[in-house]
């Protein structure tokens, strides 16, 4: 078992979570089994209970953990599922200390930050090789260097790598070239001085890769080399893409994986299989044809905070040889008098998944706009439920028809919370989480789109569709097309008559892969294509 150690230098928002995903594609694609983990130097246990503004989209794996979106890149980069064990915080780690000091495990010992938390995240580190078989094991440690929060962190890593060794535990250190624009000139002293400061823990990082807007000349890279003590062939650029799917291919063409390999002393088997990324990117790249997805939500100003979505619809569209091009739609300022304007020309409409009252309008408004004109709909978890009270307002005449969330006390809730759900009063990782079996019905849209019954999807919601109105909505058109057996939980709905209406009360994006895009988002592409607003 390997260990690679991803850091990153001088700013924020690098890409270190791109870079492990694409690194550890190109090891995986060389036949080697990769596994990629990300530790957050925050004391939130989860991030489940953060608003999307600060920390952008929560990813939830099949398992039912609420984690940091950079597992969402892991996933849709290499194919496998990440787990609860993928994704460690300060708040997790000190959570496990405290427990254990409680039940009296140090009983004479004073606790501290070395060796007692510095141990507990080398337990961490070396927690899912302990489960699987992998042969390299990625670790993204979140956060800039310097940062006195990431500290712990460094140092666990630092101590496994003196215990291990060289040939089993390497780091790499994703910092930024800065270039100046008024003396066209790239500058690397940001750069030495993160280095420097990494060195000062103890770590020496074995790659360098350079984050750069323009092509960085051999003498720069020699200079960088000299200055940091890492060989000149690990200097390794990271040049600006056009879109992060070319990432694995370029750090090929750097040969950052040679240089992985040869450091642990591990063989090349070969080149990397890319032929489905290769097939993927090429039809991208080259888009025969483009539609128009409105996607409303209430974050939309932080593209982040709808990253898998974003991320599928682009896949899906990939594969179709078709460009996405998204109207980002804020929900709060749709208003029935404009409503008509700012739709005007989608193909689709996306309406998204989301928490409380702010925005809830304009998602309605969205919703009767794509049922009255036929335009292709799809609605995810809140988007399905607000489906259904537009459906029962509007259809069904239930004028007063809500989801409790909002309305507690509304005559019709039609949305409601879920029995197993009313009496939990802890906020933390109490949401019906994770992955589910879901039945679907013949002869539906949704049978016509996954083709198989059961399906599985994750979830992330307390409110449900209530079963006691669905015979009347059934009866008017509304059709619960997939249900959890189990519970009897209404999964999907879609509109009979209705070209592409489905609302579903899981979150198919968090399974797009870059090599298998998922078919409700292919689906929908497809139906966008097809429908022509006059
Ligand atoms: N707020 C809704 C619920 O809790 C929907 C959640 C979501 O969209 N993820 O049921």
């Amino acid at each position: 078992m390997r260990y690679i150690f991803i850091t990153g230098g001088v700013v924020s928002s690098l890409g270190k979570g791109i870079l492990a995903a694409s690194l550890g594609k190109l090891l995986q694609a060389r036949g080697y089994r990769v596994t990629i983990q990300k530790f957050d130097p925050y004391l939130n246990v989860d991030p489940g209970t953060l608003n999307p503004y600060e920390h952008g989209e929560v990813f939830v794996t099949h398992d039912g953990a609420e984690t940091d979106m950079d597992l969402g890149h892991y996933e849709r980069f290499l194919g496998i599922q990440t787990t609860r064990d993928h994704n460690v915080t300060t708040g997790k780690i000190y959570q496990t200390i405290i427990e254990r000091e409680r039940q009296g495990e140090y009983l004479g010992k004073t606790v501290q930050v070395i060796p007692h938390v510095t141990d507990e995240i080398k337990r961490r580190f070396t927690l899912l090789g302990q489960k699987d078989p992998y042969d390299i094991i990625i670790t993204e440690l979140g956060g800039t260097v310097g940062d006195i929060e990431s500290l712990p962190y460094i140092e666990a890593a630092r101590q496994l790598h003196y215990e291990l060794g060289p040939l089993r535990v390497l780091f790499v250190h994703l910092t930024l070239i800065v270039y100046l624009e008024a003396t066209r000139e790239l500058k690397t002293k940001p750069t030495q001085h993160s280095v420097r400061e990494l060195q000062r823990t103890g770590v020496q990082p074995d790659v360098l890769v350079c984050r750069t807007q323009q092509p960085l000349p051999k003498a720069l890279r020699a200079k960088i080399a000299l200055h940091t003590n890492v060989p000149k062939e690990a200097v390794i650029q990271a040049l600006d893409v056009p879109t992060i799917y070319q990432v694995p291919f370029q750090l090929r063409k750097e040969k950052l994986d040679e240089v992985v390999l040869r450091r642990f002393r591990l063989p090349y088997r070969g080149e990397p299989d890319l032929t489905q990324w290769q097939i993927f990117i090429e039809r991208l790249q080259n888009p025969q044809q483009s539609v128009r997805i409105a996607l409303v939500g209430k974050y939309v100003e932080l593209h982040d905070a709808y990253k898998s979505i974003h991320e599928a619809l682009i896949q899906a569209g990939g594969w179709h040889a078709t460009r996405v091009e998204i109207e980002w739609i804020n929900s709060g300022d749709l208003t029935s008098e404009n409503i008509e304007r700012r739709l005007k020309g989608v193909q689709g409409i996306l309406v998204a998944p989301g928490f409380g009252e702010r925005g809830f309008t304009g998602k309605l408004l969205a919703v009767e706009y794509a049922r009255v004109r036929h335009v292709p709909f799809l609605g995810i978890c809140l988007g399905m439920q607000i489906a259904v009270v537009e459906f029962a307002r509007n259809v069904l005449n239930w004028k007063e028809a809500h989801t409790t969330e909002i309305d507690p006390h509304t005559l019709y809730p039609v949305i409601d919370l879920m029995e197993e759900q009313r009496k939990v009063t802890e906020k933390g990782g109490t949401m019906r989480l994770g992955a589910y079996p879901c039945e679907i019905r013949r002869g539906t849209l949704a049978w016509k789109i996954y083709q198989k019954s059961p399906i599985y999807e994750r979830h992330r919601h307390r409110y449900e569709l209530n079963n006691r109105y669905v015979p009347a909505l059934e009866e008017a058109g509304l059709i619960v097309s997939g249900r959890y057996k189990e519970k009897d939980l209404a999964e999907i709905i879609e509109l009979r008559g209705h070209p592409f209406f489905i609302g579903v009360q899981f979150h198919p994006e968090f399974q797009s892969r870059v090599e298998a895009p998922h078919p409700l988002f292919e689906a929908f592409i497809a139906a966008a294509l097809r429908y022509h607003p006059d």
